[in-house]
């Protein structure tokens, strides 16, 4: 494991010489030290990139950027397999997800997408002439430029996925960056931050890497007056404080926070085949932020569908995430096993019913394990039901009619993802239409792509990351004129 940050094109110790543990969470063993950037480690990455996005080509050099991004793929692609299973040691996700989404999905196409875009980017509009004050016709176009130093900021549960699928933009679109990991995953980032200043022609200061135990490190980026934009990713509550410290300075943000999603089965859906697949919402102990949580099931048909989904959830394989047959492995820490378990005990206390789990697993002696938990008869105003649990607790909640769906569906603080099952896939798109949320599956239907924005409505942030929007987020806009 490379300890050590990426700063100004140098691979350096912190400052303070001091390190912290990382963690496995499925054994609970310490299984590498990584570097622990201070404040002040935090502010020269800040000056490097301030310094590098005003000094170098880089913003204006598009065939360097190009292949700097696809020699960046390369070297990320010679370690696959030591990323898969350092990912799965520190993350604690269940290896089979590493071949999807937490690492072969965006390995696909987070940098090598933005990379082609450069090219088809509408860097320039033109509007045509125009006379708008009588003194003759002017000609205007419309520029796109980049933002200039870009602080992104990730959490734990999708480290490499996240990171990369806002690195690949961020420097396509011409920008700088400093990245800060979560302390709780920083190793794929450091790794990262050694394949750059190895194995790519990046400048020195376009990309910094600063992991820290301390998450206040991070606020040196958002209350800096060199960094243009904070993209970043985590709970609602930092994203509030993030935009609350960028206000000094103006700073836009960008937000992906977190999500309450529901999965709405209309009465003519197929039972049968979909309702099973909801204890997919377990997958990697339900840390995603887009995962559904709220199960919206008909009252005439509510009794049935919790026994089948009941069965579902003991069935479920869960524990060691080494194990390609297990979905579901350990939370990320014991903060978070311990948060989970708080929210479930609150469940039976608001009058939740709970159908399976509700505790720690008792054949798993080591490791932040909870049960895959169901609980029904839930009221969509429990605190349950609002708010985001981040574990592999499920709510099954009955409704009238397909008014009260969409009632319950929107009757929530955030509105990130969802999905809609029917037998009528117009009908499911009409009821989509009414569904405030950044992004919706319908039957089944996946939407997640390097060329799909994704972001969500209310609480679940501002922005979006990927697709055309995903690119036009890190750009200025300077509008022209010149005689006609
Ligand atoms: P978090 O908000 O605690 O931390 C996220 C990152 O922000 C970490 O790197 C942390 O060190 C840093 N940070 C914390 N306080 C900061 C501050 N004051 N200034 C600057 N940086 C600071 O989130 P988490 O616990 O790591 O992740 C879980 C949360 O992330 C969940 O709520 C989840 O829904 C959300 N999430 C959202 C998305 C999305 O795309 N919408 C994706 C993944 C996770």
């Amino acid at each position: 494991m490379d300890h050590r940050l990426l700063i100004d094109g140098e691979l350096v110790d912190a400052e303070n010489g001091e390190l912290f543990d990382n963690i496995n969470p499925a054994t609970e063993e310490v299984i590498g030290r990584i570097g622990n950037a201070s404040a002040a480690d935090m502010a020269r990455a800040v000056a490097a990139a301030r310094s590098a996005f005003d000094t170098t080509d880089w913003a204006t050099n598009r065939e360097l950027r190009k292949t700097c991004l696809l020699q960046l793929q390369a070297a990320i692609e010679a370690e696959q397999e030591e990323f898969r299973h350092e990912l799965v040691a520190e993350v604690g996700c269940p290896i089979l997800t590493t071949y999807g989404p937490q690492l072969d999905a965006p390995l696909r196409e987070a940098l090598t997408w933005p990379a082609e875009m450069i090219d088809e980017f509408e860097w320039v509009r033109s509007l045509g002439p125009k006379d708008a004050f009588g003194t003759g016709d002017t000609m205007r176009e419309v520029w796109k430029e980049p933002v200039g130093v870009v602080g992104v900021i990730v959490p734990w549960n999708f480290p490499v996925e996240i990171t990369l699928n806002k690195l690949g933009p961020v420097l396509a679109m011409g920008n700088t960056l400093v990245l800060k990991p979560a302390p709780d995953t920083s190793a794929n980032a450091t790794r990262l931050a050694r394949l750059i200043a190895e194995k790519t022609d990046i400048p020195a200061g376009v990309v910094n890497i600063v992991p820290s135990a301390d998450h206040l490190v991070g606020e040196v980026i958002t209350t800096s007056p060199d960094v243009d934009l904070v993209a970043f990713t985590g709970s609602s509550a930092t994203g509030r404080r993030i935009m609350e410290a960028g206000a000094q300075t103006l700073k836009p943000v960008f937000l992906e926070l977190g999500g309450k999603s529901a999965n709405i089965y209309l009465d003519d859906a197929d039972f049968d085949a979909v309702l099973p697949g909801a204890v997919f919402s377990c997958m990697h102990g339900g840390q995603g932020c887009a995962i559904p949580t709220r199960l919206l099931i008909p009252r005439s048909r509510y009794d049935a569908a919790v026994d089948a989904l009941g069965e579902a959830f003991s069935n479920w394989a869960y524990g060691d995430p080494t194990d390609m047959a297990n979905m579901q492995g350990p939370q990320v820490s014991k903060k978070q096993q311990d948060r989970v378990l708080g929210y479930i005990e609150k469940g039976v206390a608001e009058g939740a019913r709970l159908v399976t789990g509700g505790g720690r697993p008792a054949h798993l002696d080591k490791g932040f394990y909870v049960e895959p938990t169901l609980f029904a008869d839930v009221d969509n105003s429990m605190t349950i039901a609002q708010e985001e649990i981040f574990g592999p607790v499920i709510c099954a909640i009955a409704y009238d009619d397909d008014e009260d769906a969409i009632r319950i569906a929107n009757d929530s603080d955030f509105g990130l993802s969802g999905n809609i099952f029917s037998g009528d896939l117009e009908r499911a798109k009409k009821m989509a239409h009414r569904i405030r949320t950044g992004t919706l599956g319908l039957n089944g239907g996946v939407w997640y792509g390097a060329d799909a924005p994704f972001g969500g409505y209310k609480n679940s942030g501002i922005g979006r990351q990927c697709g055309i929007e995903g690119l036009e987020i890190y750009t200025e806009t300077k509008t022209v004129g010149w005689p006609a």
